[in-house]
């Protein structure tokens, strides 16, 4: 069966569901496709920065979206020796409408976008329907084919086809374009844990020591961690949070406690006073090896543990979130998040414990 309108775009991700949102706004017939049965897909844009709320603001969306459930942050802070911190970005400063960054799941966002797109006569969005190749007259582009979930196949005559399906692009590949490709040292390995309600909330607080590196972001409800890995040590985490399910699900002893609890934020300092402090710290923290140090804690059983946590936490999410929550994905830097569900295990665990 051949269909016809005249934009029509593959992928309802961000750049799919604004150009949609935009075409059919100007009175133009645009089909969005998209692969997925939703928009869920865990810590995926999820900060969302001021130039794109000025973007949603200019959309006529500025208030729906705060009326989204989100957290904001305004300040990022390193942390100094075991208890304090350095601020060394304070967006409150910067001169714009919205002077912090509004971390919201990028499922909302999306859902508000189709929801206002749906509004307008001329859009239509296909949940479950991917998109698999292109349609081709006298040597363009005119359209493209499609397969349902169910099965059923289709193709969908347009003007203009545009390509929106991500950075493994079926329709890039088709089109033969191709990509410039750079090496990534790194993959991030995103995570979640507990955090308690007092915990602050405004601020991103990036871990390192020796040569180990995580990101605390604090969420509703719990800490999004992103552990950044050498490229290549994927492998070992996954085996190490593998064995640890294993053992928690039939262990031969009871499990060793975790370290007693530190607050993943700490309690705030000025820049000014770090020399004289920091030394301190340095100190107290050779004199309490392995309580504030990444390294010392970077062992795979310990990364297993937190990757448990997470699985914890889920339980917290999961009661004011509409999908089970991640316990580990791996995801090349900016790139690709493998998803993973973890076992029920009701064991806590803190930030701090995993970064430190
Ligand atoms: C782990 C991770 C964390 C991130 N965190 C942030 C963040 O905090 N803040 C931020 O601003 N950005 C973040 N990003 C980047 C952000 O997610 C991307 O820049 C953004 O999603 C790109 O939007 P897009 O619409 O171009 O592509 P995508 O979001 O990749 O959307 C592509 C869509 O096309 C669909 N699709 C794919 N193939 C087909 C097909 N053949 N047919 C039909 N549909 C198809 C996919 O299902 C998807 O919905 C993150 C990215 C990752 C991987």
């Amino acid at each position: 069966m051949t269909e016809r309108t005249t934009c029509v775009i593959a992928g309802g991700g961000p750049a799919g569901m604004v150009l949609g949102l935009l075409l059919a706004r100007a009175g133009v017939d645009v089909t969005v496709l998209e692969k997925h049965a939703d928009f869920l897909r865990d810590f995926r844009g999820d900060t969302v920065h001021p130039s794109t709320m000025d973007l949603l603001d200019e959309l006529g969306l500025g208030e729906k979206f705060a009326a989204l459930p989100q957290s904001t942050l305004t300040e990022i802070a390193f942390p100094v020796g075991t208890d304090d911190q350095v601020t060394i970005g304070d967006l409150r400063r910067l001169r714009v409408r919205h002077p912090y960054i509004a971390i919201t799941p990028q499922w909302d966002l999306l859902t508000l976008l189709a929801q206002s797109a749906e509004a307008e006569p001329t859009f239509t969005l296909r949940m479950r329907t991917e998109v698999t190749g292109l349609l081709r007259e006298a040597g363009r582009i005119s359209g493209v084919r499609y397969r349902t979930e169910d099965g059923d196949t289709g193709e969908i005559r347009a003007d203009l086809t545009v390509a929106c399906d991500g950075r493994h692009s079926t329709v890039r590949r088709e089109s033969g374009l191709r990509p410039r490709e750079f090496p990534v040292p790194i993959d991030a390995w995103w995570f979640r844990l507990p955090r308690d309600p007092g915990d602050e909330t405004s601020t991103l607080t990036p871990r390192m020591h020796n040569r180990r590196f995580a990101i605390v972001i604090p969420r509703e409800g719990y800490y999004q961690i992103a552990y950044i890995a050498k490229k290549g040590e994927d492998p070992a985490l996954r085996a190490g949070v593998d064995g640890r399910r294993q053992a928690s699900r039939h262990p031969a002893e009871p499990p060793a406690p975790l370290a007693p609890r530190r607050s993943a934020v700490p309690r705030r300092r000025r820049a000014r006073d770090v020399p004289a402090r920091r030394s301190r710290n340095q100190s107290r923290g050779a004199g309490r090896r392995g309580s504030g140090d990444v390294a010392g804690r970077a062992t795979a059983a310990r990364r297993c543990r937190h990757a448990d946590a997470g699985a914890g936490a889920r339980q917290t999410v999961a009661a004011h979130r509409r999908r089970p929550a991640v316990a580990a994905s791996a995801a090349p830097a900016g790139g690709r998040a493998g998803r993973r569900s973890g076992p029920s295990t009701r064991r806590t665990s803190r930030a701090g414990d995993a970064v430190r």
